[in-house]
């Protein structure tokens, strides 16, 4: 933070205090200080939240009451008037020959004095009609002077409008603004190439910074708007395009060998044939194996896509090449399922597969570790427990993680640190579009899984009202338990605690039991001992168990065919991304399946999401509504998944200069691998002021 007591201004205009404007006292310092706007270049860059735009004039005569309009003409009058208590009223009339204007201010005494008889002024706002006589209260306000005439910033303008709070008032700000832009705009640096500038028709700097704030038209605006979006995305992507570049030439990773017999009988002993989408991303993760270059890959694949068909090749290669995998997965129970998967497929071919999760007893922990440590046990599947420091391997060349979306960055290099430059691939069903995920993931190749295994019909999606509750149960329980088929049933998420959900979870058990003595239901929650989960998960997979009654322990991965009905009690409580996974979990084998969200959604956006869930079975269409519904921001959650603060760029709305970005980046980094020629110094300025922790490399000078 800059002193707030300096005597002369820096040399640097762009780094001058705010304090040192015109207008701005200490006061108003400290309160542009809590907007995070110190410097000049902090104001310059303080993009305008919206615009109003007063530039159209009419005569008074025209002005319409209810719309917003931009009215000129000369003072000739000004009242003041006492109201009820201390109330006040300026009413400053103005004429432009058509007819009579009033602006009016109440409790402002003094503005009376800023408007002498005879002086021409601009008043903008919405107008109202009194008498015969039209009226704006609080107007925007211009004082149409000898320097205003040429250049005004209230009103007579497209005027811009800053998302401040506190005791600013927008014209101080509008004023400071300004000044800033006259101190430092043309100092701003040129961080798009000139080539580039001219390629993508876009405006200089300078004239960009002045014309976001103060546009001469709605052109204007937009070239301006467009120009600091691709800037901003331009450094991203340049530093994405760095980021694969040092990945290409520098790292040298392991090379898997070419298939071998555990990969062909792993194939062989499949129960089905692989999809057309799982052919390919399985070839292009063995492609990246194969080569030096340590793999970077994401796996896309939409909730039941088979994502974990991939993974299982990926490890067979590399136990095939005499090395060790590992497969990471967010929860015990998801951790457990691919263990019994993995053991199933693997040990037949005797390949050992080991579990590494909190709940192991010290015995169980110590032999499983020195197993991985001696490399005895060629693959290793577990929870986050696996990134602890005591664990370590032999040779480990492969590391995966399921439903990349739960994990940070820095759990996944954790994990990878355990190896000497071993291959990654995360996989997500957190479906993104793809451009975007480049942005987000930009350090990665993206593999799509983009069909699902054939046979799968769409899940009825239903949304009810909490008053027919017991007619869907009735449904559960007399159509699709008569049939054979089993059904989980979701309690609502309560924010407070594990164990008020576990208890809610209970209760809820007790309830349907007595409704539906016949039944057999079971339990799953987050409080119950591992051996606990285990024995549920075992029983419903088994059929014993018909209906399971669990929390949000079941949102990811699990797997069993014969549920073909999910009720999601309080449906409202859960996001989309959570309500699709959840979806997921039935409509896994062969059988019609239906998904009841019961909720009396009593707010618009839960009614909206209700919707949404109902209309989408997609998860690709799905996650588009998410991020229209909720934006980018609170999409990507925090920085936990590498997305940077945008100011300007939207990467939905401005998808398509996104990919003009990429372009040029990638053209950029190949034909000036270090951004060293004088034309990319602002970039490569810019690169490593905005994006230098977040990607975690330096561009070394
Ligand atoms: P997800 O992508 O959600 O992780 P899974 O890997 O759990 O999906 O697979 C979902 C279900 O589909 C599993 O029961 C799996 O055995 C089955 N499956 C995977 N691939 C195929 C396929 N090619 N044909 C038929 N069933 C498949
Ligand atoms: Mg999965």
């Amino acid at each position: 933070m800059p002193p707030t007591r300096l005597t002369t201004p820096p040399a640097d205009p762009l780094q001058r205090p705010v304090q040192f404007l015109k207008g701005i006292g200490p006061e108003r310092a400290k309160d542009l200080q809590k907007q995070g706007l110190f410097t000049v270049r902090d104001l310059i860059e303080r993009v305008p939240r919206t615009y109003r735009d007063y530039s159209r004039f009419k005569r008074i005569a025209e002005a319409q009451p209810g719309q917003m309009e931009t009215l000129r003409g000369r003072v000739i009058g000004a009242t003041e008037q006492r109201l009820r208590g201390r109330m006040t009223l300026v009413k400053v009339l103005i004429s432009d020959g058509s007819g009579v204007a009033a602006g009016v201010w109440f409790n402002q005494p003094w503005m009376a004095k800023r408007f002498p008889v005879g002086r021409e002024v601009i008043f903008a706002g919405e107008v109202e009609r009194r008498g015969a006589q039209v009226q704006i209260t609080n107007p925007e306000w211009e004082l149409v002077d000898e320097e205003g005439a040429q250049d005004p910033i209230h009103a007579g303008r497209i005027v811009p409008i800053y998302p401040l709070t506190g005791s600013l008032n927008p014209r101080d700000v509008r004023r400071a603004v300004k000044q800033a832009l006259d101190l430092g705009a043309e100092l701003m640096p040129q961080v798009i190439p000139p080539a580039v500038l001219a390629r993508q028709g876009l405006m200089p700097a300078k004239d960009a910074w002045r014309a976001i704030h103060f546009p001469a038209d709605d052109a204007d605006r937009t070239r301006a708007r467009e120009t600091l979006a691709f800037e901003e995305l331009l450094v991203l992507q340049t530093g994405i395009a760095l980021v694969r570049q040092q990945n290409t030439v520098e790292a040298v990773g392991i090379a898997h060998g070419p298939d071998g017999p555990i990969t062909r009988a792993f194939i062989e002993s499949l129960p089905f044939k692989l999809t057309e989408a799982q052919e390919r991303v399985i070839r292009e993760v063995k492609a990246d194996m194969e080569s030096t270059r340590p793999m970077n890959r994401l796996v896309q694949g939409d909730v039941g896509s088979g994502k974990t068909m991939v993974a299982a090749a990926a490890l067979a290669k590399a136990v095939d090449s005499g090395h060790q995998g590992v497969l990471m997965a967010p929860t015990e129970i998801l951790a457990e399922q691919h263990y019994l998967n993995l053991r199933r497929i693997f040990a037949p071919l005797g390949v050992e597969v080991v579990l590494v999760t909190g709940s192991l007893s010290k015995k169980e922990r110590e032999s499983t570790l020195g197993m991985l440590q001696m490399g005895l046990a060629r693959i290793a599947v577990g929870t986050h427990a696996l990134i602890e420091e005591n664990v370590l391997f032999h040779d480990l060349s492969l590391v995966i993680t399921d439903e990349q979306h739960r994990f940070g960055v820095r759990q996944r290099a954790r994990l990878q640190q355990k190896g000497a430059t071993p291959d990654v691939l995360v996989m997500t069903a957190t479906p993104i579009p793809r451009t975007l995920a480049l942005t987000l993931y930009g350090d990665l190749d993206v593999s799509v899984i983009d069909q699902l295994p054939p046979g799968r019909k769409p899940v009825g999606t239903y949304w009810r009202p909490e008053a027919a509750r017991w007619a869907v149960y009735d449904h559960l329980i007399h159509r699709e338990l008569a049939a054979g088929r089993q059904g989980y049933v979701i309690c609502p998420l309560v924010e407070e605690s594990d164990k008020l959900q576990a208890q809610a979870a209970t209760e809820w058990l007790e309830t349907l039991q007595r409704r539906y003595p016949g039944v057999r239901f079971g339990l799953l929650h987050g409080r119950m001992k591992p051996d606990e989960k285990d024995a549920a998960m075992e029983a419903f997979r088994r059929g014993e168990i018909q209906v399971l009654v669990a929390t949000t322990v079941v949102e990811v991965g699990v797997d069993v065919p014969n549920a073909s009905m999910i009720i999601i009690e309080g449906a409202d409580r859960f996001g989309l991304s959570q309500l699709h996974q959840l979806r997921g979990r039935v409509g896994r084998g062969q059988h019609q399946s239906y998904c009841v969200l019961i909720t009396d959604a009593k707010t618009p956006e839960a009614r909206q999401r209700m919707q949404v869930m109902q209309k989408y079975a997609d998860g690709f269409a799905l996650s588009e509504k998410d991020l229209e519904l909720r934006g980018p921001g609170e999409f990507f959650g925090t920085r936990q998944h590498g997305m940077p603060d945008l100011k300007v760029a939207n990467p939905i709305r401005d998808l398509a200069i996104l990919e003009r970005a990429r372009k040029e980046a990638e053209a950029l980094v190949k034909a000036d691998p270090m951004l060293h020629r004088p034309e990319h110094a602002a970039l490569r300025e810019a690169v490593k002021s905005r994006l230098g922790d977040q990607f975690g490399f330096i561009l070394v000078s």
